[in-house]
This record gives C-alpha cells, sequence and structure tokens, in this order.
C-alpha cells in the first residue's frame, strides 16, 4: 500500500523572510513556522519583469516546464490554450497517472463549481491537470481507504466577516485522518483561499481581514500538525506572494516556501531548487519522472 506525498499548494502566499511587519505570518503557527523555516525560499519572478501571476506559475510548479518563457511573460489566473499545452502533456497528475501511479485532488467542488464550469470552462491549473489526466473532481476515494475531502477556505465563511464553523482541532483531525490514507501516490491540496483574502488587502485593508489571515494560517497549522503528527509525507509550496502583505492589492515579487517532511526537496542532481521552476523539477525528479 503506498504511502502517498501531500503536497499542500498554497496559492498568493509569499515566504515569511519577505513579508512587512504586522503580516498574517506573525500569527503563533508552532508547526507551520518551523517546517517553512527549515525550508526554502524561492524565487517566483523567474527574473521577467512584472508581477509573477497563478497559471505560469502553477504550471512550473505542475510540470517543472517554463511556463513563464511559454507565455513570454507572468500570465493568469486561469491557463490558456499554450499553458494548457503543456498541463496536458507534462503535469504531474498526468505523467504520474501515465505511469501507473494513483494521484488525487482533495479539494471540494461545490454544485456551482460545476454549474459555472458547463456554462465556460476555465479551470485553474489543478482542476485542470487532474481531469487532463482523467481523473475526477470530489474523488471518493475508495471502500476500504475514502478520501477526507478538503474545504480551500479551511472551514471560514468565503466572505467577510470570515465566519468560522469549527476549530483548529477539526483540522487537525483531518489532517491524521488524511495521512492515514493509502493506496495513492499523490494527493494535491489547491490551497487557493491564501490569494483570495490576499486580494483583498489595500492600504486600508477591510475590518477583520488580518484576523481571517491569522485564522487561516491557524487552520493550515493545525491541519498541518495532524499530517505530520501521524507521519505523512508532506510538501508545501506556492505560486507567487500576495497574501504577505496585505498592505496591497496585487500579488508581490516576494519569494514563496517550498518545504517539506519525510520528503528531499533537491533536484535530480542533487542541488537545491532555487526557484519555483526549479521546485517544479523537484517535484518530477522525487517520482524519478
Ligand atoms: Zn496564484
Amino acid at each position: 500500500m503506498n504511502r502517498p506525498l501531500i503536497w499542500l499548494a498554497l496559492d498568493g502566499v509569499g515566504h515569511p523572510a519577505d513579508a512587512p511587519p504586522d503580516s498574517p505570518w506573525e500569527t503563533e503557527l508552532p508547526t507551520l513556522r518551523p517546517l517553512i523555516d527549515a525550508g526554502l525560499a524561492l524565487d517566483a519572478t523567474l527574473g521577467v519583469p512584472g508581477l509573477p501571476q497563478s497559471a505560469t506559475g502553477q504550471t512550473c510548479w505542475l510540470t517543472g516546464q517554463d511556463g513563464v518563457a511559454a507565455m513570454k511573460g507572468h500570465f493568469g489566473p486561469q491557463p490558456g490554450p499554450t499553458l494548457r499545452r503543456l498541463l496536458d502533456t507534462a503535469s504531474l497528475p498526468v505523467r504520474l497517472t501515465q505511469a501507473g501511479g494513483r494521484a488525487a485532488l482533495l479539494n471540494v467542488y461545490p454544485p456551482g463549481y460545476f454549474e459555472a464550469q458547463a456554462r465556460r470552462a476555465h479551470h485553474g491549473c489543478f482542476p485542470y491537470s487532474f481531469l487532463a489526466a482523467g481523473l475526477a473532481l470530489n474523488p471518493p476515494g475508495t471502500p476500504s481507504s475514502p478520501l477526507p475531502l478538503l474545504s480551500p477556505t479551511l472551514g471560514l465563511e468565503y466572505r467577510s466577516p470570515w465566519a468560522v464553523h469549527d476549530g483548529p482541532d477539526d483540522w487537525r483531525r483531518t489532517g491524521e485522518a488524511l495521512a492515514a490514507v493509502r493506496g495513492y501516490d499523490l494527493l494535491v491540496f489547491d490551497a487557493w483561499f491564501g490569494d483570495v483574502l490576499g486580494h483583498l488587502g489595500g492600504e486600508t485593508p477591510p475590518d477583520g481581514l488580518c484576523a481571517a489571515a491569522g485564522e487561516y494560517l491557524r487552520r493550515l497549522d493545525a491541519l498541518l500538525c495532524g499530517l505530520l503528527g501521524a507521519g505523512a509525507a508532506v510538501v508545501l509550496s506556492s505560486d507567487h506572494g500576495n497574501f504577505e502583505h496585505l498592505g496591497v492589492k496585487s500579488h508581490t515579487t516576494a519569494r514563496v516556501p517550498f518545504a517539506g517532511s519525510g520528503v528531499s526537496l533537491t533536484l535530480p542532481d542533487g542541488r537545491a531548487p532555487g526557484n519555483v521552476l526549479e521546485g517544479g523539477q523537484a517535484l518530477q525528479g522525487f517520482y524519478g519522472l
């Protein structure tokens, strides 16, 4: 029974070392911060002017190929035809599935998502790649190993005042349940809510935004605590900065975290990745792809 690598793919969360004072990273995070501080801070710009965007950044992570060069610049939020072609052939879910591995996307998608996609398909890179691999969204798992799926808001309401209906302990237990899943090689959580909260920032952030951002990180910390406490292999990444600086509405050029437990973060040649493209190459290398 395979023990899966669990990939927490944060969206729009810059590294704490590049965050301004009083950022959400000031939250007490007894599991998440040590993991991130022991990991790498990767460049997300690839030396290209402008602000890094989700579709190109996530294509780098998912394929280990240079989505920014393919687009001749940063592009997002959803992939267009050029990036979709890269994801069709080279994304980790596609290549892993072709090699006989098993992968699943852990996000919960509500009925409204499928209704909107039926009117006009515009999936983000993560759901697009799983669908390209012939895999379903909202996967049920197997009778012996049902998959605990994750709300991408980590239990916060989507809109202000971002009320919560469960607590960190619930997320710790979810982490423990996820760590017990077998029969998969890769489980991915497309954690996009950090980018949503980041875009609500500005010179005068709305009331409660900083508290909601802290609450989001506390739940991520609890999920990770459950995962690591139960011995899961975990890798955490991000595509670009945004959430770490709530004083601006836009993405940032902050470096992004690449951290893990029970997994090597190095490139096949033994070097440490320096940017998100090499981060994606390290992930493919982990599977020998
Ligand atoms: Zn993004």
